[in-house]
């Protein structure tokens, strides 16, 4: 088992703007989003002044989730459109929302609800390739979580010569003492002397850095191409697109 280098570490990479789950009860909303007390609640109901999703609502308890739309009589009170995005970060850019001295991934992307969103899986600065970025928490939690195990693959430049006694560390796991956990197996592809493409199925604080760092190699450049069903493709550095119903359905099996 190879020993990665110490590095200053943080729990998880996904966006601290990950939200807490908003679901709540019809009858809380409605106190939370109206002058009306929770009690008044089963009458507006009966009096079909309440439209959720545009239907009557039919009980106190009915499931209010972020994107549901709710109505009292002509008021909206909540109409939100998830949101879902692959981005591609050029060079140079920080995975943050807010940054005093550099453009953040936020700042590259225009879309009328982009104050909402939150990145989901970072890059480091000097990294490049896709990102993630959503207004949906639940989502970003679930598809964050280590059991997901959905893959990210990497292509990357490093500066000395690869050979086989990395493919094999790789898949038995790499030691990070400052966690004290093992990485989970990762498949390495080497392409040529000094390019590789990596599959994880994780991901850790500088985790592809720190895997090459075991053997004092040091990466040079890193691309992330892909995120579960999720392909850069060809969009252009500094490009966002929505993703695609099929990948959404696919991600929504991980
Ligand atoms: N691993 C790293 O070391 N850096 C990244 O940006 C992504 C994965």
């Amino acid at each position: 088992m190879y020993l990665a280098y110490n590095a200053r570490m943080s729990a998880t990479d996904t966006s601290k703007r990950s939200r807490k789950q908003s679901t709540t009860r019809l009858d809380r909303f409605i106190r939370q989003h109206s002058d009306h007390a929770i009690s008044d609640t089963r009458l507006l109901i009966a009096q079909k002044r309440i439209l959720v999703d545009g239907q009557a609502a039919q009980s106190i308890q009915q499931t209010i989730t972020e994107f549901t739309e709710v109505t009292l009589d002509d008021r909206v009170l909540q109409r939100r459109k998830p949101v879902y995005l692959a981005f591609h970060k050029p060079l140079g850019i920080v995975s943050a929302t807010k940054d005093d001295n550099h453009r953040t991934v936020l700042d590259c992307i225009d879309h009328p609800q982009r104050d909402e969103l939150h990145i989901v899986g970072r890059l480091d600065f000097n990294s490049t390739g896709l990102v993630l970025l959503t207004n949906d928490g639940s989502w970003s939690r679930r598809i964050s979580l280590p059991e997901s195990g959905i893959s990210k693959v990497y292509e990357v430049t490093v500066a000395e010569p690869l050979d086989d006694r990395y493919i094999t560390a790789f898949r038995e796991g790499i030691y990070f003492a400052y966690e004290d956990i093992t990485t989970r197996p990762a498949e390495l592809e080497i392409i040529d002397k000094t390019h590789a493409r990596l599959t994880l199925h994780e991901g850790k604080y500088h985790q592809v850095k720190r895997m090459f760092g075991a053997f004092q190699n040091e990466v040079l450049t890193l691309h992330r191409i892909s995120v579960g069903p999720v392909e850069l493709g060809t969009l252009k550095a500094g490009n966002s697109r929505n993703l695609t119903e099929s990948e959404l359905s696919l991600l929504a099996r991980v």
